[in-house]
């Protein structure tokens, strides 16, 4: 099934035509196919089967409010990173008792939010932070309910910027330092251990690295059980993959069969946070071409959109399906263009020598699978108002952010009092 055919020579996003999208919020935007989300939902929950699983979308992939509660609908929970996260997922109608909170570097104020709230879990990844957290948790007189995530020391062979468990990256606890940490940890009034949880990555495809992380996992957690500690839960985190390209999307029936081997008669239950998974590949961000231009040595296509409103291809090499909304024919022949936004960085590209056909201005492109990492990771750099965001689900449609105007951007800055009044001379420098 695709969610973004031509019809009628144009292409859609589902029932929707780009066209019409367009016309009402203008370009650059994003749009995202409900029924793709859902669908890539019901599948993940559908491969682990009747596993006891909780699954809790990453809210961090996209994070505005008619997404998460699209998933929310379905019955997901929510993988949070900040306290922004935390009040998105409560505030998109996430139940607390669905809610991880993840990160480095929680602050005392977040996790005390967090635990007013009453969320199910905090995935803890170091002794500071565990201490911090038993003294927030303490002065509540209230017992945190604590996963340690355990950096597993596996090479998800992904991009080296998304890549989380080996043992030089920042994240989790080394497991050879895991003894030592318990020591610590079990004199800690504020805090209950209840679940080990790992996270090797983003966009990882080929499931093998799982296994590794998940066996040693699971093989923690039975000694820590045994020895004594109250384990209920195995974090398995997230990860999982998307095709970009017409490469092999990740097999996740393998993904399943391998949680469901290394995690067979450990007897916890089980929770998955999918970020990329859900939403990669239910979005598209559309723009425009302004103009074409021939260089010497390359044809650039300038189009609207930019790298403040899709960062992926100048922070990780990310290769972005572009598709003309003009339906061409088959043999219609191709010709390389970069195609770059306006501003003004070298590296403001989204295609290098990329064969399309004929591109002239006006001409709308959709770079597809853009809706995770896509909008939540825009900025207003060169004072660029963020690109406008569309929900779209059969022929329905909505705009779920709409586009801020410049008042709103600028209004946003304030002027120090010493700069106020004093009138600014609109005379050259230094005339009389
Ligand atoms: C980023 C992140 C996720 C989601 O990653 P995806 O690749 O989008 O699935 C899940 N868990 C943690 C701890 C994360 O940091």
């Amino acid at each position: 099934m695709t969610f973004y055919p031509y019809k009628n020579g144009r292409l859609h996003i589902e029932g929707v035509s780009l066209d019409e999208l367009a016309a009402r919020v203008g370009t650059p935007f994003y749009c995202y196919s409900a029924s793709a989300m859902e669908t890539a939902y019901t599948s993940f929950v559908a491969a682990l089967g009747d596993l006891p699983a909780t699954v809790c979308y990453a809210l961090k992939a996209n994070s505005n409010q008619a997404v998460i509660r699209t998933f929310a609908r379905l019955g997901a929970g929510a993988d949070v990173v900040s306290e922004g996260e935390l009040r998105r997922a409560v505030a998109a109608g996430v139940p607390a008792k669905k809610i991880v909170f993840a990160g480095v570097g929680k602050q005392p104020s977040e996790m005390a939010t967090a635990l007013d709230a009453g969320i199910l879990q905090f995935n803890v990844e170091s002794l500071p932070e565990l201490e911090a957290l038993s003294r927030v948790a303490q002065e509540k007189g209230r017992v945190a309910p604590v996963a340690l995530r355990i950096n597993p020391d596996v090479d998800a062979l992904t991009h080296a910027k998304i890549s989380t468990g080996k043992a030089e990256n920042k994240f989790g606890i080394d497991i050879p330092s895991l003894r030592g940490f318990l020591a610590s940890a079990a004199d800690l009034p504020g805090v209950r251990i209840e679940g080990l949880a790992v996270h090797i990555g983003s966009q990882v495809t080929d499931v093998n690295p799982y296994r590794t992380a998940f066996e040693r996992l699971a093989g923690l957690f039975v000694e820590l059980r045994d020895a004594g500690w109250p384990l209920e839960r195995l974090d398995m985190g997230g990860g999982l993959g998307i095709a970009y390209r017409d490469d092999a999307a990740p097999d996740i029936k393998r993904y399943a069969e391998i949680v469901r081997e290394t995690t067979q008669g450990v007897g916890c239950k089980l929770i998955f946070e999918p970020g990329r998974f859900l939403t990669g590949n239910a979005g598209l961000l559309v723009t425009r071409t302004v103009y074409v231009k021939h260089g010497t040595a390359r044809r650039f296509a300038i189009v609207d959109a930019a790298m403040n409103d899709l960062i992926r291809p100048t922070l990780y090499d990310a290769w972005h399906d572009i598709r003309p909304v003009a339906q061409s024919a088959a043999d219609a022949p191709r010709e390389p263009y970069d195609i770059v936004g306006p501003i003004c960085e070298s590296s403001d590209i989204f295609a290098e020598q990329r064969p399309l056909p004929t591109v002239a201005p006006d001409d709308l492109l959709a770079i597809c699978s853009t809706g995770a990492y896509g909008a939540v990771m825009s900025s207003s750099y060169n004072s660029r108002p963020p690109a406008p965001e569309i929900l779209v689900r059969g022929n329905d449609y909505a705009v779920i952010r709409p586009r801020i105007d410049y008042e709103e951007l600028i209004g946003q800055d304030r002027l120090p009092e010493w700069l106020e009044d004093e009138g600014v001379s609109s005379e050259p420098r230094g005339a009389a």
